[in-house]
């Protein structure tokens, strides 16, 4: 694997967990400050996380580099005209497969309890759930199960 597996929490408003080869930390960072409007920046960063190191080590986690190089070779060759599109799609198909395999197997919720901030302001569906401030991070949430 030339690039490495980054799983990252809160990289953007709405999925709970994202993963990339090629976006880490440092660069999601710098995305955030370029992109994003200036009102949520301070939010973003500091619900940002990478959790590559804390997420569960499993059998679906060890799928994930095989399928990986899979994708990677198809798609070198598709670029350099070698291979079929047919192809390199099967490969993205199968590693978005294994991605979604990996997310199922185990509970995000209790994951994200544990390693996010106690107050955090996602509710399932948004970061932005009370508001697009840090201010918000003062707050108790909702439910306090
Ligand atoms: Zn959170």
């Amino acid at each position: 694997m030339s690039e490495r597996l980054t799983i990252l929490m809160h990289s953007h408003a709405e999925p709970l967990l994202t993963f990339s080869w090629s976006v880490g930390y440092a660069d999601r960072i710098g995305l955030i400050m370029t992109y994003k409007p200036p009102a949520e920046r301070a939010l973003r960063l500091a619900l940002l996380k990478d959790v590559t190191g804390l997420v569960p080590r499993n059998e679906q986690w060890e799928a994930l580099p095989e399928a990986w190089d899979a994708f990677q070779e198809a798609r070198t060759l598709y670029n350099d005209l070698l291979g079929s599109e047919a192809a390199y799609l099967q490969t993205w198909y199968a590693l978005r497969d294994k991605l979604s395999a990996y997310f199922a197997s185990f509970d995000a919720e209790a994951f994200h309890k544990e390693h996010c901030h106690p107050n955090c302001p996602w509710d399932g569906q948004t970061i932005f759930a009370r508001g697009r401030g840090l201010k918000v991070l003062d707050e108790q949430g909702g439910s306090d199960d």
